[in-house]
C-alpha cells in the first residue's frame, strides 16, 4: 500500500503519483494574513535592523531614559533614597517633598497632567511617545539587540528557526534566552527599587535574604519584562495598549504621521538601479521599488504603503529603512516621512492651530495650578477629635471643661517642636501640654483640654480655634476651627 504522506492515487492510471509534502514556512506575512483571515495565528515578526538618523536619535533618546530610570534610585538626598515610593509605610519621599495617602490628590493631579500633556504631543506629533519613549517598544528594541547579536540578521534568524534543533541552535536559543532573562530581572530589581531601599533590595535578593512581598514582585516584574519585550512584542502595542485604539481621536489633518507618498510611489515595481527616468515614465513606475524593506524592518509588521493603521507606532524605521533605498537609487529622500495629512495633499502643514493654542493654555494652568499648590504646601496637618463620651463636664472650680485629642502629623522629613494655642474664649484655661517635639513623619496623639467660667459663656457653642505652629520655622502652621460645647 502507498503511503498517503508521500503518493496520491491516479485515477485514470490508477498508479500512484509522487507528492511532496511542503511545510508551511512560519516567516512573517505581513498583511495578507493579517487580512485574509483575522482568525490566522500571529506569525513572528522578523525585525531587521535598520539605520538612519532616526534610528540614532531612537537610541540616544531611549539611552537616555533608560539612564534615568536606572540611575534615579540609586540618588540619595539627606541621607536617604531620593525617589522612594513607601507602599508599606504609605509615604512617597522625592527629594526633599513627602507625600502621604492625604495628598493623593496631588499625585493624581500630576497623572492628569502627564495623561493631557501627552494627548498635547500626540495631536502635534502622533504617536512619538509609542516609537521613542514607550517602555513597551525600548525594551522591545534591546531584546531584538541581543537577538541579533546572538541569532544574526533577519535572513539568518528565519533560517535559524526553521532549522532543526542541533547543538549550535541550541546555544544561541539558550545564550539569547539567558540575556533576556538577565535583562529582565534587572530591570525588575531596579522598578521594584523604587517601592523599596533598592541597595538593600540588591543584596537581599542576590542573598536570598528578601522578605516574601520583595522576592515575588522581583519574580513578577521579571517574568512581566521577559514575556513583553521578548514574546509579546507587537502584541501589546496592537492588541492591549489602549492608548493605540483612542490615538485618533486626536489626530487632525495637521498631526505628523508617518506616511507614504503614494502619488510619489505608485505604480510600484522592481527595476534596475540605472533605469533611465524615460524608460520608468514609459513603464508607468512611481519612486517605490518594491523592495519591502520598508516591511521587514517594522516593529508591527504593517505595509505603511496601504495608509495609516492603527499599528503604526511612529517609531520611523521605515521611513529611514526607504531613505537608505532612496539614497542608493539616487531618487530623493522622503517617499515614506514624517508628514501631515495636509502637506500629503499639497497644502501647508500648521503646527500652532488654534486648537494647539488652546490645548497650551490649559496644559499651562494646570501645571501652574500644581506648582501653586506644591509651593504653598505646608508639612503639618493637624486633626482634631472631640471627646465623644461627654460633650462637656463641669471641673471642681465650677468651671465647663471640653476635652479634644489632637493629631498632629509632621509630614517633613526633620523633627520640629510645636507650639499649640486655642483662641476664641475669653479668659480661657488650657491644660494639657502646650509644646511637643514630634519626630519626622510621626503622628503625635496629645490630649488637651478647655476650661472656661460659665458666667463668660454667650452661647451653647462657640467657635474656636487651635493653632499649631512650628518653633523653628513659624511659616509652618496650621490653624483648626472647632467648637465649645456647653448644656
Ligand atoms: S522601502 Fe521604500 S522603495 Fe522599498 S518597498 Fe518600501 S516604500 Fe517602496
Ligand atoms: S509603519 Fe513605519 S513608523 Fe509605523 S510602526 Fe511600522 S516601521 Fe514604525
Amino acid at each position: 500500500m502507498s503511503d498517503p504522506q508521500n503518493t496520491s492515487p491516479n485515477k485514470a492510471s490508477g498508479e500512484a503519483i509522487p507528492v511532496k509534502v511542503i511545510q508551511p514556512i512560519k516567516v512573517h506575512k505581513p498583511d495578507s494574513a493579517r487580512h485574509d483571515d483575522q482568525y490566522t495565528p500571529r506569525s513572528h515578526i522578523y525585525v531587521r535592523e535598520v539605520k538612519g538618523a532616526l534610528e540614532t536619535f531612537r537610541r540616544f533618546f531611549g539611552g537616555f531614559f533608560i539612564l534615568l530610570f536606572a540611575g534615579i534610585p540609586w540618588l540619595q538626598f539627606d541621607g536617604r533614597q531620593a525617589v522612594l515610593l513607601d507602599i508599606a509605610e504609605q509615604r512617597f519621599h522625592i527629594f526633599g517633598l513627602t507625600l502621604w495617602p492625604q495628598d493623593l490628590t496631588v499625585l493624581a493631579w500630576i497623572f492628569i497632567i502627564a495623561a493631557f500633556a501627552l494627548f498635547v504631543v500626540t495631536t502635534v506629533a502622533g504617536r512619538v511617545w509609542c516609537g521613542f519613549m514607550c517602555p513597551q517598544t525600548t525594551w522591545t528594541y534591546m531584546f531584538i539587540w541581543f537577538e541579533h547579536k546572538i541569532e544574526g540578521n533577519r535572513n539568518k534568524r528565519i533560517k535559524l528557526d526553521e532549522r532543526a534543533m542541533d547543538f549550535d541552535k541550541f546555544i544561541r536559543k539558550f545564550l539569547k534566552h539567558l540575556c533576556w532573562v538577565i535583562l529582565a530581572l534587572l530591570t525588575s530589581l531596579t522598578f521594584v527599587g523604587y517601592f523599596t531601599p533598592i541597595g538593600a533590595l540588591f543584596v537581599d535578593f542576590f542573598t536570598f535574604g528578601a522578605t516574601a512581598a520583595a522576592t515575588g514582585s522581583v519574580l513578577f516584574f521579571t517574568l512581566c519584562t521577559y514575556g513583553n519585550a521578548g514574546w509579546m512584542r507587537e502584541i501589546m502595542c496592537t492588541h492591549i495598549c489602549p492608548y493605540a485604539r483612542f490615538q485618533s481621536v486626536m489626530f487632525d489633518a495637521d498631526t505628523l504621521i508617518v506616511a507614504y507618498d503614494a502619488k510619489r510611489g505608485e505604480k510600484r515595481g522592481p527595476r534596475g538601479r540605472k533605469m533611465p527616468l524615460e524608460k520608468r515614465q514609459e513603464k508607468g513606475l512611481g519612486d517605490c521599488i518594491d523592495c519591502n524593506l520598508c516591511v521587514q524592518v517594522c516593529p508591527t509588521g504593517i505595509d505603511i504603503r496601504n495608509g495609516l493603521q492603527y499599528e503604526c507606532i511612529n517609531c520611523g524605521a521605515c521611513v529611514d529603512a526607504c531613505n537608505g533605498v532612496m539614497e542608493k537609487m539616487n531618487y530623493p529622500k522622503g517617499l515614506i516621512s514624517f508628514t501631515s495629512e495636509h502637506k500629503l495633499q499639497g497644502k501647508q502643514t500648521h503646527i500652532f492651530r488654534s486648537k494647539m493654542v488652546g490645548y497650551l493654555v490649559v496644559l499651562a494652568i494646570m501645571v501652574g495650578l500644581l506648582v501653586a499648590d506644591l509651593v504653598s504646601r505646608v508639612p503639618l496637618e493637624v486633626d482634631i477629635i472631640r471627646d465623644r463620651n461627654s460633650l462637656f463636664r463641669e471641673n471642681f472650680e465650677g468651671e465647663i471643661e471640653n476635652v479634644y485629642t489632637l493629631k498632629i502629623l509632621n509630614k517633613s522629613q526633620q523633627e520640629y517642636t510645636y507650639k499649640v494655642t486655642v483662641e476664641g474664649l475669653p479668659e480661657l484655661k488650657y491644660i494639657g501640654e502646650d509644646t511637643i517635639t514630634a519626630a519626622a513623619g510621626e503622628v503625635f496623639t496629645l490630649p488637651i483640654s478647655v476650661a472656661v467660667d460659665p458666667a463668660l459663656l454667650e452661647s451653647k457653642s462657640t467657635k474656636i480655634t487651635i493653632s499649631v505652629v512650628a518653633l523653628e520655622d513659624e511659616s509652618i502652621a496650621v490653624k483648626e476651627p472647632s467648637k465649645f460645647l456647653y448644656r
